[in-house]
């Protein structure tokens, strides 16, 4: 019986397998070192469709039973693989194994975050490690060289792709996967001009980061064939010595589809949700207009309670559907010359009452004699400066101050609204640009918000070739900063192919 030696040992594993699973709802089999079922539950049966009998793809480190725990890919009988979490026991030589099933999406996304920290992490490890191999020196040669190849092994084992130039623009190092994903062979790139690979079509894309200085941290997605990739560019420094350039990538094609079903859900829903919400708002507005007959005060006020949160939706509805449009590039379709000036002003105009509800102190600055008109959509940095300030009002308490300042920055319209709100805590600032983020302290101060207001607003000014930024201290104040180019002289439209 597969393996097992005596009845009464299956028989042992049998009662394991049903104490095990009988107080935990677990996917629990037994299997041989060489990967064959012994024995299974229904659970087991149910998640992965292997039998007893049947031979499973586990991996070799369960097999041989030298992890305790894990969380892998499992491939089930019909080729679909699914995130488990894997708890091992070891008995004789074969080995009981629960296994948890994570959805995965749920898995996915909620290991995210870690799995950034960590890339992070891996990122610094990573660069101290080349910075090692290229410290080489004269003096003590055979301890240099066995920590280098120490090293080598290290970045020969990574599960990034990882490539280096060096300060001649010479390609230096690569391991294994960047090899693959590349499609290169290092004996014909080792030494190469960054040039020269050109000719290798994966390389394409990469070369232009390559070619240039880089001062800090780059990151780009890049898509090679089917997969999506995020490469990071990585100066290396050797006190003020440029050494290179640190290449590492990595596959990200699951989180971008994830993201791209979560997106498409949204946007969905937000479809869905528009005829109904403005259905809503009709029957609401007739009943508070007395057309279907006269209502009492407290029923007054209860249906214009209902109509402002019916309000409130359609806004974020419009936000949602408006955020598809903006991802898809569908939104700039009308471009005008612009007063960013009077765009102010009017969503000032806006805002009059809350400002005056709050005692909010707003002053407007205009730094030069002249603002040159922007060339933009007109919907959209309406979009962008309603967002900013009505974050602004929002996260500033009572009596606070707000500064809008209207300057030239070289070709661009530099806006800045600062305000003596309540701050961004600081080791939350990395993702304040990012979809559906708000802040903790935001949180806890119940406002109303959705989290997508900035990320819609830093997209709609790169898409106008402008910038988006911030500085922010925790209950000091926050101050936003955009650019958007202005329109051009009329001497730039006129080039060679104009005559
Ligand atoms: P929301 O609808 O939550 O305001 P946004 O995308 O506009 O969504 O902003 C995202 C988050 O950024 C906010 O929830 C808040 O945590 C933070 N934030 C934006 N502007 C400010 C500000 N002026 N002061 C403090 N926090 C801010």
């Amino acid at each position: 019986m597969f393996g097992l030696t005596t009845k009464n040992e299956y028989n042992r594993l049998k009662r394991k397998i049903e104490e095990l699973s009988s107080f935990f709802p677990i996917a629990v089999c037994v299997v041989s070192p060489s990967g064959i079922i012994i024995e299974t539950n229904n659970i087991f049966e149910e998640l992965t469709g292997y039998k007893k009998g049947d031979l499973a793809s586990f991996p070799s480190d369960i097999l041989s039973g030298a992890v305790k725990e894990k969380e892998f890919e499992l491939k089930t009988k019909e080729k679909a693989d699914i995130p488990v979490k894997a708890f091992l026991h070891k008995k004789d030589k074969n080995i009981v194994l629960g296994i948890m099933s994570v959805s995965e999406a749920e898995s996915v996304l909620k290991n995210l975050e870690k799995k950034t920290e960590e890339k992070i992490r891996e990122l610094k490890e990573t660069k101290k490690i080349i910075l090692e191999i290229f410290k080489e020196t004269e003096k003590n040669k055979e301890k240099v060289k066995n920590e280098r190849e120490k090293n080598i092994s290290v970045v020969e084992n990574l599960k990034s792709g990882l490539f280096c130039v060096d300060n001649k623009k010479r390609i230096y190092i690569i391991n294994q996967e960047a090899e693959k994903i590349m499609e290169v062979q290092k004996e014909e790139i080792i030494g190469e001009h960054i040039f020269k690979l050109n000719k290798f079509k994966n390389f394409k894309e990469v070369v232009p980061f390559l070619s240039r200085e880089i001062i800090e941290k780059e990151e780009k997605e890049i898509r090679i064939k089917e997969r999506v990739f995020i490469f990071s560019f990585l100066p290396m420094k050797k006190q003020e010595n440029r050494l290179g350039i640190l290449v590492i990538f990595n596959d990200i094609t699951k989180e971008k589809a994830i993201e791209k079903a979560k997106n498409d859900f949204v946007t969905l829903a937000a479809h869905q949700l528009r005829t109904p919400s403005a259905a809503v708002k009709w029957a609401l507005g007739m009943l508070l207009a007395g057309d279907v007959g006269e209502i009492s005060k407290p029923q007054r006020e209860l249906a214009d309670k209902a109509y402002r949160a019916n309000d409130k939706m359609i806004s974020l509805i419009k936000n949602l559907l408006n955020l598809e449009k903006i991802e898809n590039k569908k939104y700039f379709s009308r471009v005008l010359l612009l007063s960013i000036e009077k765009v102010i002003k009017e969503v000032l105009d806006e805002y009059k009452e809350e400002i005056a509800i709050k005692k909010i102190e707003i002053r407007v600055f205009i730094e030069k004699k002249e603002i040159p008109n922007i060339m933009a959509d007109p919907e959209g940095i309406k979009i962008v400066i309603t967002n900013i300030l009505d974050n602004a009002i929002k996260y500033t308490l009572p009596k606070g101050k707000i500064r809008i300042s209207i300057d030239v920055d070289g070709k661009k319209v530099l806006i800045s609204v600062r305000d003596t709100g309540i701050g961004i805590p600081e080791n939350q600032k990395i993702k304040i640009f990012k979809r559906f983020f708000r802040a903790d302290n935001v949180l806890k101060m119940d406002t109303e918000g959705s989290g997508v207001g900035l990320y819609m607003s830093k997209n709609i000014v790169e898409a106008h070739g402008g910038e988006m930024w911030f500085e922010s201290k925790e209950k000091k104040g926050t101050c936003f900063y955009f650019t958007i180019p202005i329109k051009k002289m009329f001497s730039e439209y006129i080039t060679e192919d104009f005559y």
